[in-house]
Parts: structure tokens; sequence; C-alpha cells
């Protein structure tokens, strides 16, 4: 997708604090973080989100929560982390390309929203 904004980021357009990359999963840090460590895990194929992963393989698609787990345990998030995908308008999803937020590093609100 040449105008998506996370394509952009996965191609080096766009600069990032890249915090993990495989063939199939880019990561980096949110620009605008909700918690010492808020990183964004995207795959590399494009994705516009959830709702559209029946175009991805089983594979890609595992590839990114598999990143999430590393991601967890390479930023030291032992006490334990969040992760959020918001899909759509009514979940304020604004870069329609999939993401994995993973926030953590201090106790989260116990309630989702
Ligand atoms: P969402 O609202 O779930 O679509 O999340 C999009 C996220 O992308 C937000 O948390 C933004 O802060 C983040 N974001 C937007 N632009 C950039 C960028 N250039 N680099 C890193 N994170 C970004
Ligand atoms: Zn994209």
């Amino acid at each position: 997708m040449d105008n998506c904004l996370f394509c952009k980021i996965v191609r080096g357009e766009i600069p990032s604090t890249k915090v993990y990359e495989n063939d199939k999963v880019y990561a980096f840090r949110d620009i605008n973080p909700q918690a010492p460590t808020h990183v964004l895990v995207v795959p590399k194929q494009h994705v516009p989100s959830i709702d559209g992963i029946n175009e991805m393989t089983d594979s890609d698609l595992a590839a990114c929560l598999r990143a999430v787990r590393e991601i967890a345990a390479q930023e030291n998030l032992a006490g334990g982390y969040r992760v959020i995908s918001n899909c759509g308008p009514d979940a304020c999803q604004s870069v329609p390309h999939l993401h994995f937020h993973i926030l953590g590093g201090r106790k989260m609100a116990d309630q989702m929203a």
C-alpha cells in the first residue's frame, strides 16, 4: 500500500524506533506512548485490521502474536502487559494497518475502556 503510514514505516520511508523485526513482522515504539513501554507490532503484509485477517496465512498471523511474546520478554515485562488491537471506528482505530499495541511497565486500569 503506497500511502499507508505503517507500510511506509515497514519500508523505512518514515523513521521509527525499531524494537523487533523478522521476515513477517516489524515492531516499533509508539510515537505517543500511553505507558512506560508502548510498542506497536505490525505484520509486514498490509492488512487493514483484524477484519482483514482472512487475507493472511495462519503462519503470518501467528507470527504477530509470537512477536508480542518475544517483545514482552525483551522489554522485561515480567509483571504483565496488555495487548490491544483496535478494529474500526467504534474502537477509534486511527491507522488502518493491522497492529497490536503492547502496553506495560505500569499497572493498567482494571477496566478495558
Ligand atoms: P490506533 O489508534 O489503534 O490505530 O493506533 C495507532 C497508533 O499509532 C497510535 O497509538 C499512535 O500514537 C501511533 N502512531 C501514529 N503515527 C506514528 C508514527 N509515525 N510512529 C509511531 N507510532 C505512531
Ligand atoms: Zn499498510
